[in-house]
């Protein structure tokens, strides 16, 4: 049998994203030969041995000595920190990376703590749903999705292909990017369609209190799908919004204009441009629907 590409990997930060990984270790062959769970949280990390998985699991950031791979999985406002508190723990050989949904920001608060000898390779995991915490996790959520990697100019490059390995062993799809490409790729394809759905439901929200109710009540697909959107971790998301300023800026710009245009068109009665704008929309979603990521 051949050896596992890791021997131990910790896992800071053990939520619905940290949690899934650690259930891949353990239901997909040659990952790892365990995962060991850091929690600044006490109640989670009596509920990940509860569950069963990890080996271990500390509030004591010193454990990520013990491992070869360590993926922070924390929301990315507690990078900075959390960069400091871990780097001096970090033994040589060891890859460090991430899941954070901003890749810029992560460069910026992790790269200065990675002691010589460490492979520092950010990634992003195109996968996630709107629940939280150690039980929410579950080892296919990152089967066929997209796993985004932005190595640093020195990132190691067996490094990198070592990480690729252990998310395709996952069954992830791998993609390079670079940092800032990620950052104004997510900007409109993940945060901009957030920042909407938090807009209308919290618009909906501010309506008098009898139209709430029958928001509420007559809620067709249309809101429901945009209230399963804004019920996603408010922490995560500030912090997204927060780390990635400048492109989320430069694509809400785009996305006003474009409305004021639809405004317009609305106003005029000029329904061929509608016509042609929701034909336009409707192909995107057959070929998002053909690339399987539907
Ligand atoms: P989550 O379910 O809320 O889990 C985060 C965990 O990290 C919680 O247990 C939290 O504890 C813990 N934590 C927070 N600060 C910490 C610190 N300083 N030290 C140690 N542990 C700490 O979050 P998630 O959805 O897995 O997201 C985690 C990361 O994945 C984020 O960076 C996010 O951007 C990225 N991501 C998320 C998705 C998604 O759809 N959810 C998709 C792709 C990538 P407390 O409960 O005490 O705060």
């Amino acid at each position: 049998m051949t050896s596992p590409l890791f021997t131990r990997v910790a896992i800071v930060g053990f939520g619905l994203i940290g949690s899934s990984i650690a259930r891949c270790v353990a239901e997909y062959p040659g990952l790892a030969k365990d995962v060991v769970c850091i929690d600044r949280s006490q109640a989670v990390c009596d509920r990940v041995m509860e569950l069963g998985i990890a080996a271990a699991a500390s509030t004591d950031p010193a454990l990520v000595a013990t491992a070869d791979l360590v993926v922070l999985a924390t929301p990315i406002g507690a990078f900075a920190d959390l960069g400091a508190i871990i780097g001096p723990h970090l033994t040589p050989g060891t890859i460090l990376t991430d899941v954070g949904s901003v890749k810029q920001s992560v460069v910026r608060d992790i790269g200065p703590h990675v002691p010589d000898g460490v492979h520092f390779v950010p990634g992003h995991p195109l996968a996630g749903t709107e629940h939280s915490g150690p039980d929410a996790g579950f080892a296919s959520l990152f089967k066929d999705r997209w796993c985004i990697l932005t190595p640093v100019p020195d990132s190691d490059a067996a490094a990198v292909e070592k990480l690729a390995a252990f998310w395709r062993g996952c069954g992830s799809q791998i993609e390079l990017m670079e940092p800032g490409h990620h950052d104004r790729v997510l900007a409109i394809t993940s945060h901009l369609p957030h920042l909407i759905a938090y807009t209308i439901v919290g618009t909906a929200t501010d309506l008098e209190e009898h139209l709430k109710s029958e928001v509420i009540r007559f809620s067709a697909s249309g809101f429901r799908d945009f209230t399963r959107i804004a019920a996603s971790d408010p922490v995560m998301w500030r912090d997204i919004f927060l780390n990635n300023r400048e492109a989320v800026l430069e694509v809400i710009q785009r996305f006003t204009e474009d409305l004021t245009a639809l405004q317009r068109a609305i106003r005029w009665g000029e329904g061929e441009k509608l016509e042609e704008l929701f034909t336009r929309t409707r192909a995107i979603r057959r070929s998002i629907i053909d690339a399987k990521q539907a």
